[in-house]
């Protein structure tokens, strides 16, 4: 099997649409997307609309739980606060409906398990050895699989877990080792935050046990456009076109 997983649309339409063009060239069995589809752009329902016409699994974010109106916006900065606010506004009672009925984890057969943040809270970040090995633990006690999928940070990494050490790793290639245990960031597709401004995902063959990072290009000017059209913070913008 071939599976795509991507992670932060974040209401990018362009993003999400260059990402399903870019499959013809990279075909795939199945796709998973970690959560947060909507927030800081301008597009959350078209992007809800094509990924529910799509059929594809996708876990919840904070953002959308956010957007759902489930959890209040006092954790969030003013920046992320000010979109979610004019996502509210904008989404239809379908697409609301749809968000608060995602799940907070997915479990792909005895591939793979997929979260938004961290196994068990889809608000908590995983960065560094740290957390990643407190989540090795969880995996491996909680879930008896050896890979899990995370997004929420929007950086492109992969940790490697073997006897209580944790290895990070930032090659395009990742080789899969018996006996090893995996966290896997695709990074964000529709607002990256590794200085690169293209979106990122990943592609996991489960034949070939080879996990390969992807970036594609997408009309960063049209999705700029069009933050600054619907009067969202133009620092929203100016973080799409730096990558960060
Ligand atoms: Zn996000």
């Amino acid at each position: 099997m071939r599976y795509a997983i991507i992670s932060d649309v974040h209401a990018n339409i362009e993003a999400l649409t260059s990402f399903f063009e870019s499959l013809e060239k990279h075909p795939v069995d199945k796709i998973v997307c970690l959560g947060d589809l909507v927030g800081y752009n301008a597009n959350p329902n078209e992007c809800i609309d094509l990924m529910r016409e799509k059929n594809i699994p996708c876990v919840m974010g904070n953002h959308d739980s956010m957007a759902a109106g489930i959890e209040d916006l006092s954790e969030f900065n003013l920046l992320a606060s000010d979109a979610i606010e004019w996502t509210r506004g904008v989404l239809t009672e379908e697409n609301k409906a749809f968000l608060a009925s995602l799940p907070d984890s997915i479990r792909v057969g005895r591939a793979f398990y997929a979260v938004h943040g961290s196994i068990n809270d889809k608000d908590r970040y995983i960065y560094g050895a740290a957390d990643a090995l407190r989540n090795f633990k969880l995996l491996d006690k909680v879930k008896g699989l050896s890979i899990c999928f995370f997004g929420h940070t929007h950086v492109p990494i992969s940790y490697l877990g073997a006897n209580e050490s944790v290895r990070m790793n930032l090659d395009n290639t990742v080789k899969l080792k018996k006996g090893a245990s995996y966290l896997i960031n695709p990074g964000g597709l529709g607002q990256s935050r590794d200085k690169d401004p293209r979106g990122s995902y990943v592609i996991y063959d489960t034949k070939k046990s080879e996990i390969t990072f992807l970036r594609v290009e997408y009309d960063i000017d049209a999705t700029v456009a069009k933050i600054i059209e619907a009067g969202l913070s133009p620092r929203l913008a100016e973080r799409l076109k730096l990558g960060w």
